[in-house]
C-alpha cells in the first residue's frame, strides 16, 4: 500500500525534477476543466466514413463537424494493444515505457498477461494526480493491478467478462486471490460499487443490444445461438459488448456524479469483429468471397453503430464543458498471405490501416482536419490541455491546431526535461485469479499462440 505516502514521494519526485513548474497550481483559467479521452480499439474511417455520411453514426458525425478531426491517424512500430495504448497514455516509445509484448514470464509463476508493474515509466493518470488533478481511468490496458491515483481506476481485470466470465473461479478463490480481487480497483472498495453494472452472459441485453447495433432478423438469430468468447463474429460481436457497454456506463455516471478532470475510458469492440469479419467490408479483396456474405454483411458496421451510442453516452454525461478526444491505435484491413494462414482470420492491421482521432469541446477550431498525428501526440495534448508540463522524453507533439488561435495562445506550453521514473510499483503479486482466463481469450482472439 503506497497510497498518500506513494503519491506524496511522486509529488515530490516531480516538484525535484520540474523545477520552479509548481505542479499543484490549478490549472490556468483558460484551460478545459475536464478532459474525456476516449480509446477505441481499430477504429477506421474506412468503415465509419460511409456511415457517417449515411447519418449512421450521429456521435462521431457531431464530433467531426464540430470539432477537429483526423481520418488516417498514424500508427505505431507495434501494433499490439497493451503496448500502443501505453505510449497512448504515456507518450512514450515501447521500448521507453516497457511494455512491449501481450505477456510476460514472471519467474516462479509463469506466462502472465501483461500488468501495471511492467510499465517503467509515468502514465499521465500518474503525472495528473501528483499535480493535483483528479483522474479516472477506465478498462485501459495493463492498469492491473490497479495503482494509488487522485480518483478512481477500474482496471483492465475488473469487468468480469474480462476473464470469460468465470465468476465461480474469480469469485471463489483462495485467500491470496481475493486479496489480488482487490488490486482491480483504486480505491478498492470501488469494487463493490461495481458489480450493478456487470452484465450475466446468460442474460444478455438482446434488446438494448438490438437497438444499437441493428442487425437484421437473420444477424440477430446467428447473435442469440452464438457463444460467448469464440473465434466468431457473432461471439465477438456479444462479447465485447458485454465488456463495453458496462464500461460506458460506469463512465458516463461517474462524469454525472463526480467528474475528474481527466477521464480515460477503453472500448474494444471494433477490433476483434474486425479481425474475424472483414472479409464482409472489403469482399473484393479476397480470392474467394465468403459463403455467408449475404447474411452477414454489416456485421462490423454493428459495432460501430453500438460503439457510437456508448461514445454518445459518455459524450453527452461529460456536458458542454468538457474536451473530448477519441482516438483509435489503428484500422483495418485485408490480412495477406502468412499473416492469414497462421490464425485464420480475414483482417489485420500494419502500418497502413490508418486509425482516427477526434477532439471537441470549447475552443476547438470547428471542422478543422488535423494532419501528421499519431498516438504519441495524445498523452503531449491532453498534459498541455491539463496544464501539466510536456516532458521532453516525449516524441510526440501538442496537437494544439485542433484550437482555435487565440484559444491556444492562452494556454501556455510548460515544458520538463523528464516526467521522472515511475513511482515505485506497487508489491502487489503479478498473478491475477483471472490470468488464466484472460491468456485463453488473448489466445482465442489470435493475439497469443
Ligand atoms: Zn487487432
Amino acid at each position: 500500500m503506497w497510497g498518500l505516502a506513494g503519491a506524496g514521494a511522486l509529488l515530490g519526485l516531480g516538484a525535484l525534477v520540474w523545477g520552479a513548474a509548481r505542479v499543484d497550481s490549478p490549472p490556468p483559467e483558460a484551460m478545459p476543466r475536464k478532459v474525456v479521452l476516449i480509446g477505441v480499439d481499430g477504429a477506421t474511417w474506412k468503415v465509419m466514413g460511409p456511415m457517417v455520411a449515411a447519418g449512421e453514426l450521429p456521435t462521431f458525425a457531431r464530433l467531426q463537424a464540430e470539432g477537429a478531426s483526423m481520418t488516417s491517424f498514424g500508427t505505431m512500430e507495434s501494433q499490439d494493444s497493451p503496448v500502443v495504448w501505453t505510449s497512448v497514455a504515456t507518450g512514450r516509445r515501447p521500448l521507453d515505457h516497457g511494455v512491449t509484448a501481450y505477456t510476460e514470464a514472471v519467474p516462479g509463476v509463469g506466462k502472465v498477461p501483461i500488468t501495471s508493474n511492467s510499465r517503467k515509466v509515468p502514465a499521465l493518470w500518474n503525472v495528473a494526480s501528483a499535480a493535483g488533478r483528479s483522474v479516472e481511468v477506465v478498462n485501459w490496458w495493463a492498469s492491473w493491478p490497479a495503482e494509488s491515483v487522485n480518483g478512481v481506476i477500474v482496471s483492465d481485470h475488473t469487468n468480469p467478462a474480462a476473464a470469460g466470465w468465470m465468476a465461480g473461479k474469480y469469485f471463489a478463490a483462495d485467500a491470496a486471490a481475493l486479496k489480488a480481487r482487490l488490486q482491480d480497483t483504486f480505491p478498492p472498495e470501488l469494487g463493490s460499487s461495481l458489480d450493478p453494472y456487470w452484465v450475466d452472459p446468460a442474460a444478455f441485453p438482446e434488446a438494448a443490444f438490438q437497438a444499437r447495433a441493428k442487425l437484421s432478423d437473420e444477424q440477430l438469430q446467428q447473435l442469440r445461438a452464438a457463444p460467448f468468447n469464440e473465434r466468431t463474429p457473432y461471439s465477438w460481436l456479444k462479447t465485447f459488448y458485454i465488456l463495453d457497454d458496462p464500461h460506458a456506463r460506469l463512465t458516463a455516471d461517474h462524469l454525472r456524479s463526480a467528474p475528474a478532470d481527466l477521464t480515460m475510458l477503453y472500448l474494444r469492440g471494433p477490433d476483434p469483429v474486425q479481425h474475424y469479419a472483414w472479409n464482409f467490408v472489403e469482399p473484393e479483396a479476397y480470392a474467394e468471397a465468403p459463403p455467408t456474405l449475404a447474411r452477414d454483411r454489416g456485421l462490423v458496421e454493428a459495432v460501430y453503430r453500438y460503439t457510437d451510442a456508448l461514445v454518445g453516452d459518455v459524450v453527452n454525461a461529460a456536458g458542454p464543458d468538457a474536451t473530448i478526444v477519441v482516438v483509435s491505435d489503428h484500422g483495418a484491413e485485408p490480412c495477406r498471405g502468412a499473416a492469414r494462414g497462421g490464425k485464420g482470420r480475414p483482417g489485420c492491421h500494419g502500418a497502413a490501416a490508418k486509425g482516427v482521432l477526434f477532439i471537441h469541446g470549447p475552443g476547438v477550431e470547428r471542422g478543422a482536419r488535423i494532419e501528421h498525428a499519431n498516438p504519441l501526440d495524445v498523452t503531449p495534448t491532453l498534459a498541455w490541455l491539463l496544464g501539466l508540463p510536456v516532458s521532453e522524453e516525449m516524441p510526440g507533439r501538442v496537437l494544439s491546431e485542433a484550437f482555435e488561435p487565440e484559444v491556444a495562445a492562452r494556454m501556455p506550453l510548460k515544458r520538463v526535461a523528464t516526467w521522472g521514473p515511475r513511482a515505485a510499483a506497487s508489491e502487489a503479486s503479478t498473478a491475477s485469479p483471472a490470468d488464466g482466463q484472460m491468456l485463453e481469450q488473448l489466445r482465442g482472439l489470435g493475439y497469443i499462440e
